[in-house]
């Protein structure tokens, strides 16, 4: 196994991904771009993306998901549609979140590679040109990493470290430290991806899963140029949650050895009580300790209970298998119809 490693990695070297034909008229790269009302944005990313894109003089597509924006994104999203025949575009019936946005990206994309960031020009397309070197080398997945946290929050920037040293220590995968969804993936990473049937979808759990020759490229990523970020504290912490209950059991054991390290304090002290009652006789105090083992039982059962709760509730979620996403348009390449295989993991709530 291991003398067979070299010359499979010789081999992705030797074929470059870019030349591997997916499907006739499929792109070398494709952009996949979750849009929350980003229509302020979405000019500068236009005239962004395209700086970079063009002279690279490789075939590519945009894909555009409008997650359910109030604002004016999809008619600038239609506007660009109408101006790039390299953009095609979902909308969504409402907002599902940034993960269901870049899950249906992907799920819709048909470069060889397939990039994804924000359209809030926190991800400089400038690195795009860097990814795809890396990719030429051979890595399946080459994505950012942040160098700083600069526009974060002191209160954001310490619990985004806490869940990550958390995260580290109890699940089952490893996260390169200060990497988020700026990337580009090969299309096999993106085949596994789009393969895993998951409705809560830790999209940097997932592609630790995926466990394929990975690389990073260090970037400062600039401040929001406009709005604010959608991903309050609150929606952080959710999604946090979802993380470590997606790719971790050792909540639910926890909450075991600590039953069994009470009810062995218990034994010992009922031995203690037991001996004292024979020696010295009975003794009638004794509320401060009733108290005490009442209420730290009554508490620790209840945190038991939460932690089997938030278990529980997700595995409800996944077992109601309810589309990932409701797409209410579509803007497809103007060449071509669109022909989206609808599965369990999308609906379409257009006529
Ligand atoms: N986004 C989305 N759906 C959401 C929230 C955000 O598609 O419900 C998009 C948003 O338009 C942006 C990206 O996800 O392109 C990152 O969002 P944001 O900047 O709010 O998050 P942050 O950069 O602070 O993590
Ligand atoms: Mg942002």
């Amino acid at each position: 196994m291991s003398r067979a490693m070299p010359e499979l990695q010789r081999k992705a070297v030797a074929d470059p991904p870019r030349l591997r034909v997916i499907e006739s008229d499929a792109p070398a790269l494709s952009i996949v771009i979750p849009v929350y009302n980003e229509s302020a944005s979405l000019p500068l990313l236009r005239e962004a993306l395209e700086a970079v894109l063009d002279p690279l003089a490789m075939s590519y597509e945009i894909i555009l998901v409008d997650d359910g924006s109030h604002d004016e994104s999809w008619s600038a999203i239609a506007a660009w549609h109408a101006a790039d025949p390299h953009v095609r575009a979902l909308r969504f019936a409402r907002n599902f979140g940034k993960e269901a946005a870049l899950s249906a990206g992907l799920f819709h994309s048909r470069g060889a590679g397939v990039v994804l960031m924000d359209s809030d020009l926190q991800h400089p397309p400038e690195i795009i040109p860097q990814f795809i070197e890396k990719w030429r080398e051979g890595y399946d997945m080459v994505y950012a990493v942040r160098t700083s946290r600069e526009g974060d929050s002191a209160l954001r920037r310490g619990a985004t470290r806490a869940f990550y040293r958390l995260f580290g220590k109890i699940a089952e995968v490893d996260l390169p430290p200060g990497a988020g969804d700026f990337r580009l993936l090969d299309r096999k990473v993106v085949d596994i991806l789009n393969r895993m049937p998951e409705r809560l979808r830790f999209m940097k759990g997932l592609y630790a899963w995926a466990g394929c020759r990975h690389v990073g490229v260090p970037y400062s990523p600039p401040p929001r140029r406009h709005g604010t970020s959608a991903m309050s504290l609150r929606r952080l912490t959710g999604f946090g949650l979802d993380g470590i209950v997606a790719f971790s059991r050792v909540p639910l054991a926890i909450s075991g050895w600590i039953g069994a390290a009470v009810a062995l304090l218990a034994l010992v002290f009922g031995a203690y009580l037991t001996l004292r009652t024979l020696i010295v006789g009975v003794d009638v105090p004794g509320y401060a300790s009733i108290m005490v083992g009442i209420m730290l039982l009554g508490g620790v059962q209840l945190l038991a209970l939460g932690v089997l709760g938030a278990y529980v509730g997700r595995i409800y979620e996944e077992i109601k298998e309810r589309p990932l996403y409701v797409v209410s348009e579509t803007l497809s390449a103007s060449s071509r119809s669109e022909t989206a295989e609808t599965g369990a993991r999308e609906a379409s709530s257009s006529a």
